[in-house]
């Protein structure tokens, strides 16, 4: 059996890559996907997405004990369904700001700075009634504001201004930071993931979608890529060729996972685990960055139960400040129901971590390290996160809702110690670059191969100021373009 092109992972970027190159009535595609292509009933609803933990449709990761934190280990969801972690995250539409990409091609990514990647940014999206120079109009992922209101969320918003933020009417326009509404892939009421806008509708001939065929290796041929052993449902092990590439859009955990499998990686580690050594690539899996959150909580007389509503966000510097319905409790401690929390989170992160291989199984699950909070400058900044949501809540806008705030008993240092949690955001881990310990070049190719590409969240050098799946949707389609050979857009 073979195609013309091979896409391992049928995620946010998988989806995006399956959709355009198949475009090509004269190239054959084949999507693998290890999840099913029958979304759980749950998936829909906008409210339900943190249920899906631990469900058939989540990989069930959890993280190494952390040694900042206390020797914890986090839960790490991954989506394992056609549309990947977009099928399982909370839907937020962001895009970062454009100095976050001016960062990546300044450190090597040339052609992905913000300027370059607009074009991809809107090729992806329809966002009615937004300015057309900064949004899509035609794209597949229709994004807009939700029209509910919720007397919380509005005295949030409220609260972001008193505190002397500046309003800012669209966050994924020029300029990212301020106080905003926040976008959602939500229409009708209903979640709307990747696969579900570029997959679903498509009949299309030459593109076929293997669901619940597990990617194990791709195999390389001296110095080529040449195909994918893959197995469905556990089964036998097969293999499909390719006849152009394959492209790696398996997620930040799987895509360094699949490479080391295959003997891509550094070779000390490798050999550890008793793969045969086919490239020494020392970066692959390394630079694992995320998201890290923590957060203010306050108690209220009644629940504070979600609606459907738009919510507001801030962003100022490196710092995200959300809104939560709930009461965030430490991961040690029970704690009262009622009330609200302002999340903090850390969009700039300087720790570093890795995927490795707990062995040479292709169906153990990987050895996650983000190592968190392992930089003190990442301690610094999230505990003027803490300050910032300290004294938003402290506004009077939000003074109705609150009595008071529910404090730990310790000092914050130790309280964001043991209370951080994964804002499931993980990146970096297959990242663009020029230097030794860079694992793509800037047009997506494994160094030290042809006829392999990554193309996913593990492709970004450094953090961006956002929640990923906007710019994972850029990425597929800037990697789309590069594969098709796309000069103008
Ligand atoms: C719980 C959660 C909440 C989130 N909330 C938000 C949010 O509100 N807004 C936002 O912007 N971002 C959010 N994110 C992040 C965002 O959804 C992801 O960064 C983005 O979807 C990653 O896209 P990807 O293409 O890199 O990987 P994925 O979408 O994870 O796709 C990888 C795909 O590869 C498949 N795969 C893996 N290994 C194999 C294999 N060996 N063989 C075959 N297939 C394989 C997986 O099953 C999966 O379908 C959230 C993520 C999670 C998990």
């Amino acid at each position: 059996m073979s195609y013309d092109y091979v896409i391992v992972g049928g995620g946010t970027a998988g989806s995006v890559l399956a959709a355009r190159l198949s475009e090509d009535t004269d190239v054959r595609v084949l999507l693998l996907e290890a999840g099913s292509a029958i979304p759980l009933e749950a998936m829909a609803n906008p409210l339900r997405w943190e249920r899906l933990f631990g469900t058939r449709v989540d990989w069930g990761f959890s993280t190494t004990a952390q040694r900042h934190l206390n020797g914890d280990e986090i839960v790490y969801p991954r989506g394992r369904v056609l549309g990947g972690s977009s099928g399982i995250n909370g839907m937020y539409h962001i895009r970062g700001d454009r100095t976050d990409y001016d960062a990546w091609a300044a450190a090597g990514a040339q052609g992905w700075d913000y300027a370059s990647l607009l074009p991809y940014f809107r090729r992806s999206e329809t966002a009615p009634g937004r300015d057309p120079a900064y949004r899509g109009t035609e794209g597949p992922m229709l994004v807009s504001v939700p029209e509910g209101r919720n007397r919380l969320w509005e005295a949030g918003y409220e609260a972001l201004l008193e505190a002397g933020y500046r309003r800012n009417p669209d966050g994924n326009a020029e300029s990212a930071f301020g106080a905003t509404w926040n976008e959602m892939n939500v229409v009708g009421g209903t979640r709307q993931s990747v696969s579900d806008n570029y997959l679903r509708s498509l009949r299309r001939d030459n593109l076929t979608v293997l669901t619940e065929a597990q990617a194990y290796r791709v195999i390389i041929e001296g110095d080529r890529c040449v195909g994918v052993e893959y197995a469905v449902r556990g089964g036998a092990a097969e293999t499909v060729r390719a006849d152009r590439e394959v492209v790696l859009a398996a997620g930040a955990v799987a895509s360094p996972q699949l490479l080391q499998l295959s003997g891509v990686g550094p070779a000390a580690h490798l050999r550890e685990v008793g793969i045969e050594v086919k490239v020494d690539l020392s970066g692959v899996g390394g630079n694992l960055h995320d998201h890290l959150m923590s957060q203010v909580r306050y108690q209220t007389p009644e629940s504070m139960t979600a609606t459907f509503s738009r919510k507001p966000r801030l962003l100022v510097g490196g710092i995200q400040i959300m809104f939560v319905d709930v009461v965030m409790h430490p991961r040690w401690k029970a704690g009262p129901e009622n009330g609200f929390s302002i999340v903090a989170s850390l969009e700039v992160a300087e720790s570093r971590g890795s995927v490795r291989l707990a062995s040479a199984d292709p169906t153990a699950a990987p050895l996650i390290d983000p190592n968190y909070l392992s930089d003190e400058r990442d301690v610094t900044a999230l505990l003027d996160g803490l300050r910032i949501a300290r004294e938003v809540g402290g506004t009077a806008a939000l003074s109705e809702f609150h009595g008071k705030e529910l404090t730990s008993g310790e000092d914050d240092t130790e309280f964001l110690r043991r209370i951080v949690y994964t804002q499931f955001h993980p990146a970096g881990t297959c990242r663009i670059g020029d230097d030794e310990n860079a694992v793509l070049d800037p047009e997506l190719r494994v160094y030290g191969l042809t006829g392999l590409r990554v193309a996913d969240a593990s492709v970004m050098p450094s953090s961006i100021r956002a929640n990923l799946n906007a710019t994972v949707l850029a990425i597929g389609e800037r990697a789309a373009a590069l594969i098709r050979g796309e000069t103008n857009v």
